[in-house]
């Protein structure tokens, strides 16, 4: 095993090979406050990459209700349950990951499920943490009867549990942008992969007999154009582009902006030692900090506290980043604010967005003189 530095966990970590950080690291950030649940991005996904044979019950994208949905079966609460109780020290990890935990001889603690575990896609959609009574009348914030969609893609690891297990090394990490790829050509089929991953975002397929993964959409990112399920999202809670090397960081970058410069942006199960590289804004309504930290990690809570700042209209810039999620297709890597105005460049350098952070409103009068008509107003 190497010593490899986690910057999630804010230590150094066990994991069978060297550290290699790709140039730029490809990477997303879903704003769970904003999501409601459509699974528009869901399909978005199944039509383009898995509508073929032996792909059937593959979503390489989901969007699971928590505290209860998960796709696999409780895949997040077996793996939680494998690794036993684990603790932080302030923001260092202080427990073990997967790694770490792994009994003698084997790589990395793992659950392998079965054909039934993956039989129920929404279970638990819509329900709330406990059980509705008629005593409440009224809202609160943050609520003590809530749920939230948790959208779910492979996270493209720094160290991706899938690629270590590989004993083909079929599963590699593209140096260029960190996207986690499967050779097919390659792969026998072993499923190492598909028991290793601890989020469950490698699948098998029966018909073809090799594994399968999200490809983050890469010929169109090679284009600088954002991935499928990120351009058709309607409720606009994703943001897309690469997230620069640890002490790198850009201001003027969007993802370096979210994670690293106001750090609203959090990984899922940071605990399990992976790195990965979809961030999730967490949801301000929730009355548990001990879920919410359990998923996103001790960072959590001041990510919630930034967010609504920005929402209060005390932090525009953050404000400002946040609408430009899916304002473009294409892969913002540059933004700016002016004034009450948004702009944002490709790679190119081509300026793609300006944007007002409030749309400007017009009240008329009902009657119009020049054309002698009068107007309804919809209010
Ligand atoms: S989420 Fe799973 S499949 Fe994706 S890179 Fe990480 S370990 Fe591999
Ligand atoms: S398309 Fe966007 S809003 Fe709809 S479920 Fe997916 S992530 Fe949520």
């Amino acid at each position: 095993m190497a010593e490899v530095f986690n910057w999630q966990l804010n230590r150094m970590m066990q994991y069978p090979y060297e550290e290699s950080r790709p140039i730029r690291q490809a990477a997303a950030i879903f704003d769970t406050n904003k999501c409601i649940g459509c699974q528009t991005c869901t399909l978005a996904c199944k039509t383009c990459w898995t509508s073929g044979n032996g792909q059937e019950y593959m979503l390489w994208n989901n969007v699971e209700t928590k505290p209860w949905g998960s796709y696999p079966l409780a895949w997040d609460v077996r793996e939680l349950e494998l690794l036993g109780p684990q603790h932080w020290d302030g923001d260092t990890y202080g427990g073990k990951t997967i790694f770490e935990a792994a009994p003698q001889g084997e790589r990395n603690i793992a659950w392998k499920p079965t054909d039934m575990d993956y039989s129920y896609p929404n279970r638990g959609e819509d329900e709330v943490n406990v059980t509705l009574t008629s005593k409440r009348y009224h809202l609160k914030l943050p609520h003590d009867m809530w749920f939230f969609y948790l959208p779910r893609v492979c996270n493209h690891c720094t160290y991706a549990a899938c690629l270590q297990g590989c004993p083909r090394q079929s599963i590699y990490k593209r140096p260029e942008d960190g996207i986690v790829l499967l050779d097919q050509e390659r792969c026998r089929g072993y499923r190492v992969c598909f028991e290793a991953c601890p989020y469950k975002k490698v699948f098998y397929n029966h018909t073809t007999r090799v594994s399968e993964k999200c490809v983050f959409c890469f010929p169109a990112v090679e284009q600088g154009i954002q991935p499928r399920c990120m351009r058709n999202c309607i409720g606009k809670i994703r943001s897309f582009g690469f997230l620069s090397r640890p002490g790198e960081e850009r201001e003027d970058n969007p993802i370096d902006f979210l994670v690293h410069i106001r750090k609203v942006g959090k990984p899922l199960y940071p605990q399990f030692g992976l790195e990965p590289n979809v961030y999730y804004i967490p949801p301000i309504h929730v009355d548990s900090n001990a879920f919410l930290t359990m998923l996103f990690g001790p960072g959590c809570l001041d990510s919630i506290e930034a967010y609504k700042k920005a929402m209060n209209g005390e932090d525009n810039e953050l404000l400002a980043v946040l609408l430009l999620a899916v304002s473009t297709d294409q892969i913002i890597h540059r933004f700016q604010l002016k004034g009450q105005t948004v702009e944002a460049w490709n790679e190119k350098g081509d300026k793609v967005v300006s944007m007002p952070l409030k749309v400007p409103t017009v009240e008329r009068t009902p009657y119009d003189p020049d054309l002698n008509v009068y107007r309804y107003n919809i209010t």
